[in-house]
């Protein structure tokens, strides 16, 4: 009652130009990570001081604020979320908005790296799925792929996801030459687990060293491929986020295709993401983005926060545009998927 009189718009949906419902915000709460992906971030990654994160608390803020204006679903993601110090904090305050019944879920997306030690916490938290990133269960090419990590210890994380009644997905970025010749594998490893699988094309997010032409693999390619082999059928299922799935008859298990490259899935885009300094982004593929943290630390008041939201959905794009160009040689969008939050 106080929060609508002192702020008449803490309870008006937002809507963007094209008729969508904003009900969907992902939150970076760091741009660190320890690992390295060859196709997110370079070997010498520089990151953000520490003076221009969002506090914990400030999230929550934003977090709360998206919520009252009918954000259903939140996903903490990074860099590698539970890296941030404290993280369970914020995960313990926003477990709130789970209980009182105005956000459905919360989730999670994490290279599993520190998964074994927090999973229960997270369970009791009221999370009740996490997105798992693995893109090989080769321990040579996935220390190739990540640089620093170490297969073992996700697989680790993964058990005890499991062990504590969480729901794991799991997260592959399809690479040419890499693990092109592991899909059907992987697949085979996830569904025997119950876990679903979603393979993701690479976007042209952020400089990096070696090009990433090299590593596209379109997931038509893939899908075709496994359909020599297994019995593909549409299924309806969404999780809210842009993965379009198929039942495998074979296993019972989801494929989740993620093409961002060569199809778009914008018309739907109920998204946005909160980077770790408070920056707004409409598009993960367009550079347009608000700045949220100054008005959260102009004034304890969230009024002008809700005016820079309304503001900020008002210029939510259509839709994005990538192209990974020879030509060019360079990125669609300058900043890193560890910025923006994957
Ligand atoms: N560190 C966590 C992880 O790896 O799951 C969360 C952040 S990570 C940026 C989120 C997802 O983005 C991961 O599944 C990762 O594989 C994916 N990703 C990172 N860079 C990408 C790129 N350039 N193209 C496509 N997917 C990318
Ligand atoms: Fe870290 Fe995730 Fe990026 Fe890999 S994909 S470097 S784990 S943020």
């Amino acid at each position: 009652m106080i929060l609508e009189q002192t702020n008449p718009l803490a309870r008006a949906p937002l809507i963007d130009p094209f008729g969508r419902d904003i009900s969907y915000l992902r939150i970076s709460v760091t741009d660190r990570c320890d690992f390295r992906c060859v196709y997110c971030m370079s070997e010498d990654m520089s990151f953000l001081p520490k003076r221009d994160l969002l506090t914990l608390e400030e999230i929550d803020r934003v977090a709360t604020a998206f919520v009252q204006r009918g954000t259903r679903k939140l996903r903490i993601t990074g860099g590698e979320p539970l890296v941030r110090r404290d993280i369970m904090s914020l995960f313990r305050s926003l477990s709130r908005h789970l209980a009182s019944g105005a956000l459905e879920e919360l989730t999670l997306t994490t290279n599993g790296s520190q998964l074994a030690r927090y999973a229960q916490e997270l369970a009791d938290c009221g999370v009740r799925r996490v997105n798992v990133s693995l893109d090989t269960l080769d321990p040579d090419k996935f220390r190739a792929i990540t640089r620093w990590g170490d297969l073992g210890k996700v697989l680790e994380g993964i058990e005890a996801a499991q062990k504590a009644g969480l729901r794991v997905k799991i997260n592959a970025v399809a690479l040419k030459g890499v693990n092109e010749d592991e899909i059907e594998q992987l697949m085979r490893w996830a569904h025997g687990l119950g876990m679903d699988l979603t393979l993701i094309e690479v976007m042209p997010l952020g400089e990096i060293e070696p090009g990433r032409i090299d590593q596209f693999l379109p997931l038509s390619i893939v899908r075709a491929r496994l359909m020599d082999s297994f019995t593909l059928v549409d299924d309806p299922y969404r999780t809210g986020g842009p993965a379009r799935y198929v039942r495998v008859q074979e296993t019972g298990g989801l494929i989740g295709f993620i093409t961002p490259m060569t199809h778009n899935f914008c018309e739907s885009c109920n998204r946005v993401r909160l980077t770790c300094t408070g920056t707004l982004y409409m598009c993960l593929g367009q550079e347009d983005a608000a700045d949220l943290r100054a008005p959260i630390r102009a004034s304890r008041d969230d009024a002008a926060l809700h005016r820079a939201m309304d503001e900020a959905i008002s210029r939510k794009p259509r839709g994005h545009d990538f192209v990974i160009d020879r030509r060019r040689g360079k990125p669609a969008v300058g900043r890193h998927m560890s910025v923006t939050g994957g």
